[in-house]
Parts: structure tokens; C-alpha cells; sequence
């Protein structure tokens, strides 16, 4: 989604908003009213702000090196405890459903081994 540039009529502040492009006029409000689309010089965002890796330690700096570390290191970005709770949740959730559909399908392998007189014992 791109970041706009709005500006109040009334006040003079301005403020920046993602929008999709058919929402683009849809601007904040400040002073009641809507902020209207502003066209300023392209917006550069800056770098990220260096920092220590949680993981080993070293010195990460700016978008590429976090990738790079995140990569490494085998890490993802943290998304906050819910969503951590979540994605640990979904995973679980997975892993039963895959061993429930090994053990499945392992039993009708082991039925369709047997004679018709032991699957007769079973029934
Ligand atoms: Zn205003």
C-alpha cells in the first residue's frame, strides 16, 4: 500500500497515511475535516537504525544486513506475544494433523496387508 502525503487547509499540519490507490483522497481528518492529498518530492524512507542481534550478538545495520542476520540466523521478525501465540498454535496444530493423517493412513496399509481371514478377526 503506498504512503501518502496529506495536509490540513485549516491548520497547515501535515501527515502521512497508507492508502490503497482508490482510497488515496480518503485523508485523515485534522480540524474536522478531511486532510486533502498532497504531491510532495518522493518520500524516501531512511534506513533502519542500527542494533545488536538478539541471537549472536553482533552488529546488524540497516534493511539488508537484517535480512541477512534474519536469514542466518534462522529468525523472524517478533510480531508481538499474540502473534507469536498464534503462529505457535497454528503450527502445533499442523503437526497433529499431520501425524494424525500418518497414523491413518499407516493403519489402512497394515488392513489391506492382511488375509481376508485375520481382517475377518477384526471385524
Ligand atoms: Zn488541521
Amino acid at each position: 500500500m503506498p504512503l501518502y502525503a496529506y495536509g490540513c487547509a485549516a491548520c497547515g499540519n501535515e501527515d502521512d497515511a497508507f492508502r490503497t490507490v482508490e482510497q488515496r483522497h480518503d485523508g485523515p481528518f485534522c480540524c474536522g475535516e478531511r486532510m486533502s492529498l498532497e504531491i510532495r518530492p518522493s518520500y524516501v524512507q531512511g534506513d533502519l537504525q542500527g542494533y545488536v542481534s538478539p541471537v549472536n550478538g553482533k552488529w546488524v545495520e540497516g534493511r539488508t544486513a537484517r535480512r541477512d542476520d534474519l536469514a542466518r540466523t534462522h529468525s523472524r521478525p517478533w510480531e508481538g506475544m499474540e502473534n507469536e501465540k498464534r503462529e505457535a498454535d497454528r503450527q502445533r496444530k499442523y503437526a497433529e494433523d499431520k501425524s494424525e493423517k500418518r497414523l491413518d493412513e499407516a493403519a489402512r496399509r497394515a488392513y489391506h496387508q492382511l488375509s481376508p481371514a485375520q481382517r475377518r478377526t477384526l471385524e
